[in-house]
């Protein structure tokens, strides 16, 4: 099997002013000086920060990401923001469905199928989210809600998606956000396993083994190395403990703690 270098993400949401995102992000670059580079590493701030940190991470082990992006390549959309733009900001990455979109924002499978075409198209990698709610595992429906949201949201788009390094995937049960509950990590694997099989059933073999596929959903210091053991668990989308770059770089080298 193709060996995957894990890549941890901190998703910022709406925290954080230009002033205090350059702060927090030097300190990590700080923290970092020695890192050994045995993940990957991206934060995704919100939109004002992004062309200020481009700076700040200029060299330095942390990539560049953003929390959503428009579809279209410019024109007439009032407070969109486009895959071209993002790159010119810097940013290597985009999330894309996160539940917080899906919940307030009218974010429905299809807009994220046209969101990773616009993603791919300007040469940024989507972390494409999904996850189940609470009653939506409760009632067994976990297997048949992921299943939907990915053959929706990649719907036709699955042929450009064989190259396993332009893309990623972010399992974060609805449920575990922001609520100090985790998924075990039997939970994560089997999920994990489950969207790796449904990969490698509508790209191919070899793109679901190149494939990352992370976690989200209350991560944090005590839990990271545990969810990292599961042979399907690639990487980490952490929220609220990524706004603290000492929490945050305990997460990154979670393989000393
Ligand atoms: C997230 O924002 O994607 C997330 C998982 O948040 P938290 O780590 O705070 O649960």
């Amino acid at each position: 099997m193709m060996a995957r270098m894990p890549l941890i993400a901190g998703n910022w949401k709406m925290y954080k002013t230009v002033p205090e995102a350059v702060e927090t992000a030097g300190a990590l670059v700080q923290r970092l000086a020695d890192y050994d580079e045995s993940a990957q590493v991206m934060i995704a701030p919100p939109f004002t920060a992004l062309a200020a940190l481009s700076r700040v991470l200029e060299g330095s082990p942390v990539a560049l990401g953003a929390q959503n992006l428009f579809w279209e390549k410019e024109g007439a959309f009032t407070g969109e923001i486009s895959g071209p733009m993002l790159v010119s900001a810097g940013c290597r990455f985009v999330l894309i469905g996160h539940s917080e979109r899906r919940q307030y924002f009218g974010e429905i499978d299809e807009t994220v199928c046209k969101r990773v075409r616009a993603a791919l198209d300007a040469g940024l990698i989507p972390v494409v989210c999904i996850g189940e709610t609470e009653s939506q595992r409760d009632a067994g429906e976990t297997f048949s809600i992921l299943d939907k949201q990915l053959s929706n949201g990649l719907k036709d788009i699955v042929l450009v998606l064989n190259d396993p390094a332009k893309w990623a995937v972010a399992y974060e049960p609805v449920w575990a956000i922001g609520t100090g509950k985790t998924a075990t990590s039997a939970q994560a694997q089997e999920v994990h396993s489950f969207v790796r099989e449904w990969v490698a059933k509508a790209v191919g073999q070899t793109t679901a083994d190149g494939l990352r596929i992370l976690y989200g959903g209350s991560v944090k210091p005590g839990n990271i190395a545990e969810l990292m053991a599961m042979p399907d668990v690639d990487g980490a989308l952490v929220g609220g403990a990524s706004l603290d770059p000492e929490t945050f770089e305990k997460i990154i080298r979670y393989q000393k703690s």
